[in-house]
């Protein structure tokens, strides 16, 4: 198994096609983002996302933190810095939005990319399979694989 994944990420870089930084999500991870988005409906919900290194160099999105004093409504969430736990490495967001096809990043939503890590995923009602996407510290859409854990 090591041996295969080590020629694997041989062969990549070979290619020159290594993946670099946040690339994939744990199965889990997103549907324990989409499950949390509905049960907090109609409320926002918004957390940080942390990630594992993959074999091949990359990063997978791996956990959820959702922190003390976060302050939520129909329209909004924001975080409390003063609430980030120390020593935690986050790579991004994630946060939903309650109404449907809601897809697209707010203008706040940007101003949070922008300082809070690389990848940045919105959840939209109504939190089904497809509902959600993937977007970076610019707010451009970027692809995120969905890999098993
Ligand atoms: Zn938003």
């Amino acid at each position: 198994m090591f041996r295969s994944l080590l020629k694997r990420s041989a062969a990549r870089k070979r290619n020159g096609k290594a993946e670099r930084g946040v690339c994939c999500i744990f199965k889990d991870t997103l549907e324990f983002i989409l499950a949390v988005s509905e049960s907090s409906h109609p409320r926002e919900f918004v957390g940080l996302l942390t990630a594992e290194r993959t074999a091949e160099g990359g990063e997978v999105i791996s956990d959820v933190i959702i922190l003390p004093g976060t302050r939520s409504s129909s329209f909004s969430a924001s975080f409390r810095r003063d609430m980030l736990p120390l020593g935690v490495r986050f790579v991004g967001t994630a946060h939903s939005h309650p109404k449907p096809q809601a897809m697209r990043p707010s203008p706040q939503d940007l101003q949070m990319f922008a300082q809070t890590g690389q990848r940045h995923i919105i959840t939209f009602f109504p939190y089904g399979e497809d509902c959600w996407r993937c977007y970076d510290a610019l707010g451009r859409e970027k692809q995120l694989k969905v890999v098993e854990r």
